[in-house]
């Protein structure tokens, strides 16, 4: 999921509001070793992100130890570019940047919905980092629309201090290896979390997981990099089995607070409770988490760097798994733009995304993915939009019907069914099929933003593979922790 808001003013709780652009310029500095700077374990910081359509608020809960640190002791420093949100560990003693990651959140979505104009709304937000042996600031950055970051939080850390909650993590959680191939600290660790299976449907939570990731790892560019992973589940018994679905009256209990209709938008599915989730996976090392639910019912949810949500016996789920984590994963927009969404301000005009596969295409000679276009390729390239806008017209009126008239879940399957093979067909037999360019329609937006290839799995449910450019773009993310 994506999203560009903007920022009137950011208000903080901690620390002080800063209006200047603070463009973070990471990697000028000469480095240290890592285990000069850091003991080798894991800190989480939890927030409460707090506020409305104007302005926002972080409020730091608990700074928690963890266990030892899963991600990469070379690539400390985002140099990516990518987000909404930038966080930062500075030495307090010079500033210098020792860690950062940018990412999305859930508040960073609710801010661009209508709900966020009427009322306030306040989410859970953690952020883990390597321990550092000394005092240090947690600071956080927001991107404006010009692509520029602001700073919108600062808190203090001493990890020495008794305020870093050292209390014994939970044992209570089952970690399946699925397979490793190295240390944590050179690899990818993928985690993909039981929601929603209670004793008795272990044995099928498992064996879905591991189907479900056979399809991930027959995906490019996860085909040729399944060295450069390490997958495991989490499973821990639920009270009840399934999701809640608040448009069907149907409620379960669920540890990390997953149901349908988040936004409400139907198939929408987030985890709310943050620290929860962050407690019991902290039983396992994991870089990336897959929450894998048990249902029927079509839905999902993706956000950078936070984690992707699937339901798993869905028709659809072998999708689902694989969008969803080239949203969370690699921070890749959806390329489709009729879908109901429940975000109002979308990329303003003139403004270029963060995301790797969707663009502006203010000035074509510009274009982020340039080197992927054949010579000769027109820019806009050209693809029968009028076409395919019309029977998605079509497609999403059925949609809708189905959804207000709380259709079966054979009724969905059906009509999914359908638009896949006339859809299919349809954009295979554009002249430009497979082809990079940019093709209009993209990110939510019928006009002016722009896709890599006329079809991927980031715009429909009809290929098994990404486009080229969100291909390298997954590549790249994971190069940047298996090194
Ligand atoms: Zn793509």
């Amino acid at each position: 999921m994506k999203l560009t808001t903007a920022v009137a003013c950011a208000f903080l709780i901690l620390g002080s509001c800063r209006t200047t652009s603070t463009r973070v310029a990471p990697g000028a500095l000469e480095r240290p070793p890592f285990d000069a700077v850091f003991t080798g374990g894991t800190l989480r910081v939890d927030c409460h992100h707090v506020g409305n359509a104007k302005e926002e608020h972080f409020a730091v809960a608990l700074v928690r130890a963890e266990g030892a640190w899963p991600g990469s002791r070379t690539q400390l420093v985002d140099e990516s570019d990518m987000g909404l949100y930038r966080f930062e560990v500075r030495a307090l003693a010079d500033g210098r940047v020792l860690y950062s990651r940018g990412y999305c959140s859930i508040f960073g979505e609710w801010q661009s919905t209508a709900a966020a104009k009427s009322g306030w709304g306040s989410f859970e937000e953690s952020q883990r980092f390597p321990e550092p042996r000394t005092p240090v600031d947690l600071v956080w950055h927001k991107r404006r629309d010009d692509g520029s970051w602001t700073e919108v939080a600062r808190a203090s850390v001493d990890p020495a201090s008794r305020f870093v909650d050292r209390a014994p993590l939970a044992t209570d959680a089952e970690v399946i290896p699925v397979f490793e191939h190295g240390a944590p600290a050179t690899k990818v660790d993928l985690l993909v979390v039981a929601d929603g299976y209670p004793a008795g449907e272990r044995a099928k939570f498992e064996e879905v997981a591991r189907g479900l990731i056979d399809v991930m790892f027959a995906t490019e560019p996860f085909r040729r990099r399944r060295g450069d992973f390490n997958v495991r589940l989490l499973y821990t018994p639920a009270a009840e089995s399934g999701l809640s679905n608040p448009r069907k009256n149907a409620w379960r209990q669920s540890r990390f607070g997953l149901s349908f209709n988040s936004f409400d938008v139907d198939r929408y599915v987030l985890a709310m409770h943050d620290r929860e989730l962050r407690e019991a996976c902290a039983q396992a090392p994991y870089d990336a988490l897959i929450l894998l639910c048990n249902e029927r019912k079509y839905g999902g949810g993706g956000i950078y760097n936070l984690w992707a949500t699937a339901t798993a016996d869905s028709e659809a789920a072998p999708y689902l798994f694989v969008h969803e984590f080239g949203h969370s994963f690699a921070g890749l927009a959806d390329e489709y733009y009729s879908s109901t969404v429940a975000y109002e301000e979308l990329t303003p005009p003139g403004t270029e995304p963060w995301e790797p596969n969707a663009t502006a295409l203010l000035d074509p000679k510009q274009l982020k993915w340039r080197d992927l276009v054949a010579p000769g390729t027109a820019l806009p390239t050209a693809w029968n939009k009028a076409q395919y806008d019309a029977d998605d017209l079509v497609y999403q009126a059925k949609r809708k019907a189905l959804i207000d008239a709380q259709a079966s879940e054979d009724e969905n399957e059906k009509l999914m069914r359908e638009v896949k093979q006339t859809s299919s067909a349809f954009l295979k037999a554009e002249p430009n099929y497979g082809k990079v360019g940019a093709f209009e329609g993209a990110a939510y937006l019928s006009r002016g933003l722009y896709r890599p290839e006329v079809d991927c799995i980031m715009f429909t449910r009809n290929p098994t593979s990404f486009c080229k450019v969100c291909e390298r773009a997954v590549e790249r993310t994971i190069d940047g922790f298996a090194r």
